[in-house]
């Protein structure tokens, strides 16, 4: 009850920007949530995109860093709240499976990382990986590490609805538009958009690859172009594959994909997705976001995709590919960039291409970061 009389407004309707106002809705503030859906044509779109257009993003709590683990672990802990409060569903429990090469040291440190987590993992190699996971084309000389509570995957879309619905429910309101620009004056914030103008006490700013050029100013972050490549299933496959978990494969880059089990689409289609880029495509500007995402991604990257899952799935049969752009963002400390840069301004942003998982508990950092609390090891 104490933030009762706080106006705030959070720019970004994305992942962690939604989590954030459905956290401040909830603590009584009275928020207004401002930002774009998700475009209709990438190709002829003049406006922001964002990272979480997709139905799959793997989630689990396995991660080196103490930091990830703890905004794992906390936002999974909190899924079934978000589903409960919005009733919109946007999580499958199928398990991740961590696979590569029986000597190698990234493989071993999550069987260490699991174990000294007390985050059940159970191991296969060689024969027992093949029993287990049958769908796999080679076997030989690997190693996996199944991560079953706690994992699978999400659908970034869907979370993305929920809490917005959830914290509409709580009382926020929604400016379905982007803000055009952000100013503080003695007694608080004004944000322009088309339709006019927002004033509140205080702003979040949690717009992805799109924080630094909205604020003008450099947070020492990269954003990078990422290509994902979507292969249709017909029925068999869809069926033959059922059991499929999330997969992480670790290997040299370009060889280490991110691979989602299929999943049902808006389309009406069953789609296996992957990514992984072998190199880094820096968008340096607005103008290189906006041109990435209408260029509509790496034709190059997706074949080499191509090769990646026609090389782990045993005889997969497809109908169709699809190349999809998608943007993340990296800093070079590692950790996201979740603070105060005034008394009345604060960013969420720096998603390392593994926030969505954990975007409810960065959201609400980023809430408490308004509010005047920053977290130790994030603070300026
Ligand atoms: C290909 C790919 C695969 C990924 N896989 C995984 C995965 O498997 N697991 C995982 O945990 N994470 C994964 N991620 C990362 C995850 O999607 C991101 O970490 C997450 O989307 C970041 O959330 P965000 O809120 O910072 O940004 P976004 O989700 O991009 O949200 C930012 C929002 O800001 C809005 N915005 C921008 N400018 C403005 C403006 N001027 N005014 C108002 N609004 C604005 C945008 O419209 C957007 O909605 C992946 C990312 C990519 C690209």
């Amino acid at each position: 009850m104490k933030n009762k009389a706080i106006k705030l407004a959070v720019v970004g309707r994305g992942l962690i920007g939604s989590a954030a106002a459905r956290h401040l809705s909830k603590m009584g503030c009275e928020v207004t949530l401002i930002g774009p859906s998700e475009p209709s044509d990438y190709a002829h779109h003049d406006g922001v995109f964002g990272s979480h257009y997709d139905e799959g993003r793997i989630t689990r709590r396995l991660e080196p860093h103490p930091f990830w683990m703890q905004m794992n672990r906390a936002s999974i802990s909190r899924y079934g709240e978000i589903a409960a409060e919005s009733g919109i569903d946007f999580y499958r429990a199928v398990g991740v499976l961590h696979i590569g090469a029986s000597d190698s040291p990234e493989v071993a440190l999550i069987g260490e990382i699991a174990e000294a987590a007390g985050i059940p993992c159970e191991a296969f190699e060689d024969a027992s990986l093949a029993k287990r996971f049958p769908f796999l084309r080679s076997t030989k000389g690997m190693r996996g590490f199944f991560e079953s509570v706690d994992a699978g995957y999400i659908s970034p879309r869907r979370l993305v609805q929920a809490q917005t619905v959830a914290a509409q429910r709580a009382g926020a309101r929604i400016i379905d538009e982007p803000a055009l620009g952000i100013s503080e004056c003695g007694s608080g914030v004004t944000i322009k958009t088309r339709s006019g103008s927002i004033e509140a006490e205080r702003v979040l700013v949690a717009a992805g690859g799109h924080t630094a050029s909205l604020l003008g100013r450099s947070f020492g972050f990269k954003v990078l172009g990422r290509t994902v490549a979507m292969f249709r299933l017909g029925e068999a496959e869809v069926r033959r594959l059922s059991g499929m978990p999330s997969m992480r494969c670790f290997g040299p880059k370009g060889m280490d994909p991110y691979i989602l089990p299929p999943i049902a689409y808006p389309d009406g289609h069953t789609w296996l997705k992957l990514g992984g880029d072998p190199v880094d495509v820096e968008l340096d500007s607005e103008v290189d976001i906006k041109d990435w995402f209408r260029s509509g991604g790496s034709t190059r990257v997706a074949d080499g995709l191509q090769a990646q899952i026609l090389d782990r799935i045993h005889e997969l049969q497809f109908e169709e590919r699809r190349v999809v752009p998608c943007m993340t963002t990296f800093g070079d400390s590692g950790l996201p960039q979740i603070g105060p840069l005034s008394d009345r301004v604060a960013v969420a942003f720096g998603c390392y291409g593994k926030s969505a998982k954990c975007s409810d508990e960065m959201g609400r950092l980023g809430g408490m970061a308004v509010l005047g609390e920053t977290r130790a090891e994030l603070a300026p």
